[in-house]
């Protein structure tokens, strides 16, 4: 039997709702064809339904018709993105997260103070790429493991500032301040991550501790759904990533016990309801209600 609980904490966050209602809007209103620099958010659900209304994902602003609109993603762009894209005759949206626009603010404001910026992140994710370009190059280092971390020598005659992706892995970041810390004395630590990744991260904390299993509903490109999977396993429960277009995993075909249900931050309470649905069609399955 398969006794499934929801997480209370699930759906869009606030800065993904507000980056989809912006793209809608304009995919209703804007007459001359709208483009999307890079997938505004990490969700092939919400990708596929804006591109159905006619919305076109890009990867650079140049050679797009005159008089479109453009729309950066909910993850940020960085600052000669930002100006190319605003040299051109372009309509410019911004849907970058605010508090992904604050870690812009506070790179190029240690950076303007003289501090080198050292980023924990993800390598190659458009947050990070934007974050970086924030400040001019080589004036930047991204260390995403604590393995970098270690490897990582110091410049005695620079001055740090360590900041972090807004979803990236509380205890993750935590560790490699601790490595920095201890041969940089002077390093200075802001922590970036966002409410929306620390308050899902502690509930798939809470979640995991009381299930066998844990679906966490999120496509594989969304960082923070990722770290849900990852936080999950580390309280000691199974953890599968699932959307609604994907099939249930083979290994809770035979799963008997409490399984969680969570999303990511880019994840609709829609796609949730979709995948509780296909999870309900599992054998002896049975929803046992909100887990607080
Ligand atoms: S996860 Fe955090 S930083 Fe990213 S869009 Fe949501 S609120 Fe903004």
């Amino acid at each position: 039997m398969i006794r499934i609980v929801l997480s209370s904490v699930r759906g869009f966050c606030s800065g993904v709702r507000r980056a989809v209602a912006m793209a809608l809007e304009e995919s209703e209103h804007a007459a001359n064809g709208v483009f999307i620099l890079h997938d505004l958010v990490h969700n092939d659900a919400v990708v596929r339904n804006l591109k159905s209304r006619g919305v076109t994902i890009v990867n650079s602003p140049a050679g797009l018709p005159a008089g479109s609109t453009l729309i950066f993603s909910a993850h940020g762009v960085s600052d000669a993105l930002e100006r190319e894209a605003r040299s051109l005759p372009l309509t410019v949206k911004d849907a970058t997260c605010p508090l992904v626009k604050r870690v812009h603010g506070l790179a190029a404001d240690r950076h303007r103070e003289g501090r080198f910026i050292l980023l924990a992140g993800k390598r190659g994710h458009c947050e990070t790429e934007g974050i970086l370009g924030r400040v001019p190059p080589g004036c930047a280092r991204l260390l995403e493991t604590a393995e970098e971390a270690s490897a990582f020598v110091p410049d005695p005659k620079l001055r740090y500032v360590l900041l972090s992706q807004t979803t990236f892995l509380a205890s993750g970041f935590e560790r490699i301040a601790e490595i920095l810390k201890a041969r940089i004395p002077d390093l200075q630590v802001e922590r970036t991550i966002c409410p929306a990744t620390s308050d899902r991260q502690e509930a798939v904390r809470r979640l995991a501790s009381s299930c066998g299993a844990v679906a966490v509903v999120g496509s594989p490109e969304s960082s923070n759904s990722r770290r849900l999977c990852e936080s999950a396993r580390a309280a000691g429960a199974a953890a599968y990533l699932m959307s609604e277009s994907s099939p249930v995993p083979e290994e809770l075909r035979s799963f008997s016990g409490t399984l969680g249900l969570i999303s990511g931050a880019s994840a609709s309470e829609e796609e949730v309801r979709n995948v509780l649905e296909h999870l309900l069609e599992l054998p002896g399955a049975e929803f046992a209600g909100e887990f607080r």
